[in-house]
């Protein structure tokens, strides 16, 4: 069959082991490729070097191809990906958009409970940052800070126009477009670079989908909050802009997330006990 334009991805990071959520989205992407006789990739999200195991990489290819699925070979690692990580980087610095950070978890913490502090915002990435550090230049950033963006200022530089992305998943269907206020107050500095891991998983999901020529990208619905960001950062580095399927979360029968649970058991785990792929495709519901 000829393939169309269509590619999407799986982005699994090699940290543990596979489960049933990831089963689902693994699925799912390769559903929505064959459906419109496009492509899934799979892409190994491991620029987390104080988590991510090559053990667990070589499972989550025997895991996969299990289930049943194929994917075009030479996988992307984002770990061979770092210097194009590090272009963005620096092309937002040049447009003057970031600044370096020294702030610790418990520096924010306490900034953020001081008296005149306002309530916490949740945002994607955890609270919203306060901005101690934002007059910060770049000049003087030490190996060991964070950079940030200027979240204000990225807005300034794009103008009144935001862009929007297209949904196409079940729960929030449409054309969403960013809400300044809501980038601001909702989201704030995001860290763009860590001091122990280089590119944050935001630059570098950004600059991989661009790079992998992504037309939509399937991932859970936990993910949603962090679309804005990806899209604010595409339209700063004259990147185009998935759709974007966001599913639903495969969780527990309590509800509970299966992903957040410690116990939650592994796709080796059912293999072990006999399960077979399509009793993975019941369990997950498809
Ligand atoms: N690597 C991410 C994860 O395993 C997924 C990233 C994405 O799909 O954008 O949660």
């Amino acid at each position: 069959m000829a393939e169309t334009g269509y590619r999407t991805r799986f982005a699994p990071s090699p940290t543990g082991p596979l489960h049933l959520g990831h089963a689902f989205s693994a699925l799912t992407a390769q559903g929505r490729a064959h459906a419109a006789r496009g492509q899934m990739l799979l892409r190994i999200e491991d620029i987390d070097t104080t988590r991510a195991r090559p053990a667990w990489e070589t499972r989550i290819f025997d895991d996969l191809a299990w289930l049943g699925l194929d994917w075009p070979r030479p996988v992307l690692r984002q770990s061979d990906r770092l210097p194009a990580y590090d272009a963005a980087l620096a092309r937002l610095a040049g447009m003057g958009l970031t600044y370096p950070c020294r702030c610790r978890r418990a520096d924010i913490r306490a900034a953020l409970s001081a008296p005149q502090a306002g309530a916490t915002v949740q945002g994607p990435d955890g609270p919203v940052y306060p901005g101690t550090c934002r007059a910060r230049p770049m000049e003087a950033a030490a190996p060991d800070d964070a950079i940030r963006l200027n979240m204000a200022a990225a807005l300034a530089h794009l103008g009144p126009k935001l862009r929007g992305f297209t949904e196409t998943g079940p729960a929030q269907a449409g054309v969403h477009t960013l809400c300044a206020a809501q980038m601001i107050d909702g989201v704030g500095d995001i860290v763009l670079a860590r001091r122990d891991i280089g590119s944050s998983y935001h630059l570098a999901v950004v600059v991989d989908d661009a790079h992998q020529g992504i037309t939509e990208v399937v991932r859970g619905a936990d993910l949603f909050d962090a679309t804005q960001i990806h899209v604010l950062l595409q339209d700063l580095l004259d990147l185009p802009t998935p759709a974007y399927h966001h599913h639903r979360l495969i969780t527990d029968a309590a509800g509970r997330r299966l992903a957040k649970r410690d116990d939650a058991r592994a796709l080796a785990t059912y293999r072990a006990e006999g399960a077979t792929p399509a009793d993975i495709r019941r369990m997950v519901g498809l």
